[in-house]
């Protein structure tokens, strides 16, 4: 991630798309070296977005023939909702992440964003529509102002300010004697997991993507943490379709639909209130972690 940001950083502006675009999916697939397989078909037009549904029909991927990792899951978000992928580890919530992204193409069934499959849009349109919020935001060692502004660099500094306050971090950035000035990153302030977050959502924000594609810390922040970030987490939601790889409690029970993936298949789907009443996996997981969270208590 280093090595291939700072180089390009020298390049300027010309390269900020081309850098944005590299660190959104550095971000999301955590590596930098894989080659891009994908490429543009032919008549690929710009994706339209009306509305912001997504479905995905009956996907199937494997990242080896071999071995399937998606075995034909279904689901579809309405414009405006907020879907939380739920999961053992391994069981391809990344993967789903990736495939929305079309870092690869699925082998069977269909992804659609407002009915248009994402093989027949290109990819530039594609990634534009698509906020991503990493489990691990990067951070460039330059000012917090550029930080944030990063998302779309040639917002105003109001632009970005809004951005900083929706995202609950303009009066943390506020306290600091060097303000938005502060320089962070390796040689600059360190910021706890919580704050960097924070910069992300705000990046998220002032993009003003149509989607969002959210991959929850795994680590398990502290209560405190949890509930302050929450209110940025729904500065993100308004008015657009979210979809989470969900692994705090608050952000599931607040989604409007939850899908349970279990070994690359929809084990269950609905709302909190639907799967705790099925009394299936969904509510044994709830119960698990509920106890676990009073045990903590
Ligand atoms: P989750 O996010 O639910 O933990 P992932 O979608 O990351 O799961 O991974 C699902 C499966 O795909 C895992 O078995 C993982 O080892 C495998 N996998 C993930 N990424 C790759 C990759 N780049 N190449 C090969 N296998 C991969
Ligand atoms: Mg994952």
């Amino acid at each position: 991630m280093i090595q291939i940001t700072m180089p390009l950083n020298m390049l300027g502006m010309v390269y900020r798309e081309i850098r944005q675009s590299l660190v959104d999916m550095g971000e999301l697939f955590g590596l930098l070296d894989q080659p891009a397989e994908i490429s543009d078909a032919p008549d690929a037009g710009a994706l339209r977005v009306t509305e912001g549904a997504v479905s995905f029909d009956n996907v199937a991927f494997g990242y080896d023939p071999e071995r399937p990792i998606l075995k034909g899951v279904s689901f579809s978000i309405q414009p405006g909702e907020t879907l939380a992928i739920v999961g053992p580890s391994g069981a391809g919530k990344s993967t789903i992440g990736r495939l929305l992204f079309r870092f690869y193409d699925v082998s069977g069934g269909a992804i659609r964003i407002d009915g248009q499959d994402l093989r027949s849009v290109t990819q530039d349109s594609l990634h534009a529509t698509i906020g991503i919020v990493p489990q691990d935001t990067v951070l460039f060692n330059d000012t917090l102002f550029y930080n944030i502004a990063y998302g779309r660099p040639e917002a105003t500094r109001e632009e970005v300010y809004a951005a900083a306050r929706a995202a609950h971090l303009h009066a943390f950035i506020a306290d600091l004697p060097d303000g938005y000035d502060t320089q962070v990153g390796e040689r600059g302030l360190k910021l706890s997991g919580g704050e960097k977050q924070r910069v992300g959502i705000a990046r998220t924000l002032l993009k003003n993507p149509p989607i969002v594609l959210l991959d929850e810390a795994t680590s398990a922040l502290d209560t405190a943490t949890e509930r302050d970030i929450q209110d940025s987490l729904r500065a993100i939601g308004e008015g657009r379709t979210v979809i989470t790889i969900a692994h705090r409690l608050s952000t599931v029970v607040e989604a409007d639909r939850i899908v349970v993936l279990e070994d690359g298949t929809v084990a269950e789907q609905g709302t909190h209130a639907d799967l705790l009443a099925q009394g299936g996996r969904y509510a044994t997981l709830w119960e698990a972690q509920a106890r676990q969270g009073r045990d903590e208590a």
